[in-house]
């Protein structure tokens, strides 16, 4: 599976430099991660070592390396593998370029199932992990900035940030400390906005396409919204979609979700799902007031807009025909395969590109690290820092999805192909200046 979503992704590449006529050594630099580092550490588990390996992937950094980080998540999954994390690497290093921050494209994680360790365990993976990292020189302010994906929270993101800077004591190699890592708590050096980042940066593009395209405009004025994955982008879109006018009609986790077409009350829903604090639920089993449904016809729902926001590959080949939504949004990396999208062309339905749709999260990632860094902003004592950050995020995300949808009507093509189109362009230009290549 994560080789087919590598062999899918390199192909995607392949055939816009081909179009492009880009010279050779455009794909032979796009195709392939610029570095892939492995530590392997071992940690007690239930009284018995384990051993675990973390991967962290460079792709590629059209600035310079040292002055403009590598960034991108760290991922605790069980199917985490290094052409997984590639094919990630890739699409953030798209992203960058779509919102124009100067960041290299990276992507990290473990093979590891986080209900299998116990919360003291996850902490002592989390420290080794930073350990290793550090070790291999590449957790860094100016060299690699890791930020939560799935299976990682402020929790993990906080916890690297505190071994960082209790080793860094003795050595005193960094001076910021705090801007290794991105997506911490408020409390410690985060940023307000963050958490609800991706999935309010998703929300605005969604809207924004709408009134771009007008072609959305004779639906009814509370379009319906089902969403696959209840986590951080899954659980948030849900509560902001709710609150912008949406009607969420079905939501989803790993086990299955709920179904109201009238809509659902996704308060009531998000209280029940996390249960009180000292008991987290973490289902939707027993709640009254919607039926379940599974995760496949979840997908196959008739809505207005589905959005995906769970794992990569939920529409393939063989799914897409029965997907009735007008508009897909790709919250989750690649959740859409690449060859599923002709499927989805043919049959008029509108896929919102996840390396444009989900560039929310790295948006405010940028502010929180140039605010660790010490980089002070004008406005500072005119508007709060809360409002600050959503004006930054609304105006850099309507950019982006401004600036795909333009290119679609350019070329007359679908949103994900000129969105890669667009980054790989923007790519090419930096790399030319970076690499002197004359073409
Ligand atoms: P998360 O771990 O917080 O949540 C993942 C959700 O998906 C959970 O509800 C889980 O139960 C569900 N899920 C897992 N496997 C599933 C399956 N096979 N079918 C249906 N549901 C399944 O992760 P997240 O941070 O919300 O990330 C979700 C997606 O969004 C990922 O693709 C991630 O790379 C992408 N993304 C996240 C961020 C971010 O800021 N967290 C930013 C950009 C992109």
């Amino acid at each position: 599976m994560s080789q087919d979503v590598l062999a899918q992704k390199i192909a995607a590449i392949q055939k816009v430099c081909e179009e492009m006529n880009a010279p050779a050594w455009l794909f032979e630099e796009l195709r392939k991660p610029k570095s892939i580092v492995k530590r392997k550490f071992r940690v007690d588990i239930n009284g018995a070592p384990r051993v675990f390996t973390v991967i962290r992937v460079h792709h590629v950094n059209p600035f310079p390396t040292g002055a403009c980080p590598y960034k991108g998540g760290l991922r605790f999954h069980p199917a985490v593998t290094e052409e997984l994390l590639t094919a990630f690497a890739m699409d953030m290093t798209e992203k960058c370029a779509l919102a124009d921050l100067q960041f290299g494209g990276a992507k990290g994680g473990i093979a590891l199932d986080r209900d299998s360790v116990s919360h003291s365990e996850l902490g002592l993976i989390t420290e080794k992990m930073a350990e290793e990292l550090l070790k291999a020189n590449i957790l860094d302010p100016d060299i690699d900035v890791l930020g939560p994906d799935v299976g990682t929270d402020a929790e993990v993101m906080f916890g690297i940030y505190n071994r960082v800077s209790d080793l860094n004591q003795i050595s005193r190699r960094i001076a910021n400390t705090a801007a290794v890592v991105t997506g911490k708590p408020v409390e410690h050096q985060g940023i307000p906005g963050r958490e609800d980042a991706t999935a309010s940066g998703l929300l605005t593009q969604l809207t924004k396409y709408r009134d771009l395209s007008g072609r959305f405009k004779e639906r009814h004025p509370k379009p319906t919204v089902a969403i696959q994955g209840f986590g951080n982008v899954g659980a948030h879109t849900a509560r902001l979609a709710a609150m912008r006018g949406y009607t969420v009609i079905a939501v989803s986790d790993v086990n299955g979700g709920l179904y109201n077409p009238a809509g659902l009350d996704i308060r009531a829903v998000d209280e029940w799902y996390n249960g009180p604090p000292d008991q987290p639920r973490h289902t939707f089993h027993g709640f009254s007031g919607a039926d379940a449904i599974g995760n496949s016809d979840l997908l196959a729902l008739e809505t207005d807009i589905l959005i995906l926001a769970a794992m990569e590959h939920q529409i393939t080949k063989e799914n897409a025909g029965a997907v009735r939504a007008w508009i897909v949004v790709e919250g989750a990396n690649e959740g859409v395969a690449p060859d599923a999208l002709d499927i989805l062309a043919e049959n008029d339905i509108t896929v919102i590109p996840g390396i444009a749709a989900n560039v929310g999260g790295v948006v405010v990632s940028f502010l929180e690290w140039s605010k660790n860094r010490g980089v002070r902003r004008h406005e500072v004592d005119r508007i709060p820092e809360t409002l600050w950050v959503q004006q930054y995020l609304s105006s850099i995300t309507e950019k982006v999805i401004r600036d795909v949808y333009r290119k679609s009507v350019e070329m007359s093509s679908t949103l994900p192909h000129a969105a890669l189109r667009l980054a790989i362009e923007r790519i090419y230009t930096r790399l030319k200046w970076k690499h002197r290549y004359s073409h």
